[in-house]
């Protein structure tokens, strides 16, 4: 069967494929191999590689197909929205179904629009293929059925996106690449949760350390890999498993630099496993700080403190690790002494690259109901769930103006981070103009 999958990807717009935001998506990418392991041809279009929405029309119609597939995220459903029309005139005996993070986050409202044939919600990799065996019979709302081994599950789809992506962080040598080892997050933030629980369950699963190795061999041998990032929510959860990937990365010559995310309270009742890390090749580490109030970090459940996020970042420095910052502001209830106190926090952690956001409540979480239920909610369009500095007023009680400000104030010792991420832009640019 002819199979279109379709990533709209345009949180940065038309063309911004070329620019930097070349992002793997990893639903897609699975959804893809999975689809051609089953025999059917897959044409891929990533919107973000087209020039307007005229070009978009142009791919849409350049091969007849008999299925359409959408990934959907909560800021691309205007654009999903579009996409789906146009299929409707272009291909009209053509199946359209909805599938992503939206659908499973915002069923109902998925479910209400005539634009798609069938909502599919959860994870596609087993029940899809049975799905598209019978188009005639689509069910307007399916469930996929979760895969517990993930290990049984192809390599995603790397033809997608045989060059790898545009690493946003210097001292990470292209071709880089992002993999993901586990699925699902057992902590409880709630400006996250429970959504993050209800796309992939209560448990996490995990790879095994062999099949992840495997991976990073396809990479290194067919794609000449030569950096990588482990997109998991917390890599480090699991210290046995990290050591054992560790020891395998070593013993099995990969020496590629890696980035992973982590949280603090892990490294600081852990530092010795970041250590072990450090020695297998992690130069960068996420750390969502999120606050520099520990009042804050209680009401979002973040389940670390400011004293706790203060040692990591000093254990991430004696071990040479850079460190990635996010945090926010505007959360519902945050008071100006405490931005400012999120501002002393960043300036005492200085760190390599700031990810600065504006709180935005996400459908699907605990924070979202809490505004909902207040009446709090400003957002008026799928761009409104950026979480960027001035992608507009996400909630009411916040001075958005001082939001600015006080993410300007965070980032007043920031010119050598912005120094070197400069040049990793033109860096990046080189590449891109060689390629
Ligand atoms: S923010 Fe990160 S650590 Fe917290 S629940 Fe979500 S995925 Fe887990």
């Amino acid at each position: 069967m002819n199979v279109l999958l379709i990533y709209p990807g345009l949180v940065d717009g038309f063309g911004s494929y070329r620019s930097g935001s070349d992002w793997f998506n990893h639903g897609v990418g699975i959804i893809s191999a999975v689809l051609k392991q089953e025999g059917h041809r897959v044409r891929y279009l990533d919107c973000r590689q087209c020039r307007d929405w005229a070009d978009v029309r142009t791919r849409i119609a350049a091969e007849p197909f008999a299925v359409a597939l959408l990934s959907v995220a909560t800021v691309d459903f205007d654009a999903s929205r579009m996409i789906a029309g146009i299929i409707r005139e272009l291909a009209p005996r053509a199946k359209i179904i909805a599938g992503g993070p939206h659908p499973t986050l915002a069923t109902a409202e998925m479910v209400g629009l005539p634009e798609f044939d069938c909502i599919f919600t959860h994870e596609a990799e087993v029940t899809l293929p049975a799905l598209l065996a019978d188009l005639d019979r689509l069910p307007r709302q399916v469930r996929g059925e979760m895969p517990m081994e993930l290990d049984r599950l192809p390599f995603v789809d790397r033809a997608l996106s045989p060059g790898g992506e545009t690493p946003a962080l210097w001292g990470l040598p292209r071709p880089f690449f992002t993999i993901t080892a586990s699925r699902g997050c057992p902590y409880l933030c709630t400006f996250c949760q429970p959504a993050e629980r209800m796309v992939f369950g209560n448990k996490v699963r995990k790879r095994s350390v062999t099949n992840i190795l495997a991976e990073l061999e396809v990479l290194t041998g067919e794609h000449g890999m030569r950096s990588f990032m482990i997109h998991d929510d917390c890599f480090t959860q699991f210290p046995g498993w990290v050591e054992e990937f560790c020891r395998e990365k070593q013993l099995r010559g990969l020496k590629q630099p890696f980035v992973c995310q982590s949280r603090a309270d892990i490294i600081c009742q852990r530092p010795e496993l970041l250590a072990r890390l450090a020695d297998a090749g992690l130069t960068w580490v996420l750390i969502g700080f999120e606050s520099g109030s520990d009042r804050v970090l209680s009401f979002i459940k973040k389940g670390a403190t400011v004293a706790q996020n203060l040692e990591a970042a000093r254990i991430c420095r004696r071990l040479g690790i850079r460190i990635f910052a996010n945090y926010m502001f505007g959360l519902p209830t945050e008071t100006e002494e405490e931005m400012r106190q999120t501002v002393a926090m960043i300036r005492t952690i200085r760190p390599d690259l700031y990810a600065p956001a504006v709180f935005t409540p996400a459908p699907g979480s605990e924070l979202y109901d809490y505004c909902r239920e207040r009446d709090l909610i400003l957002i008026d369009s799928a761009a409104g769930y950026r979480r960027n500095v001035g992608s507009g007023a996400k909630i009411r009680g916040v001075d958005y103006a001082l939001v600015r400000k006080m993410v300007g104030q965070s980032m007043r010792y920031a010119f050598l981070s912005r120094a070197r991420q400069a040049l990793q832009v033109l860096r990046n640019a080189r590449c891109r103009l060689l390629a």
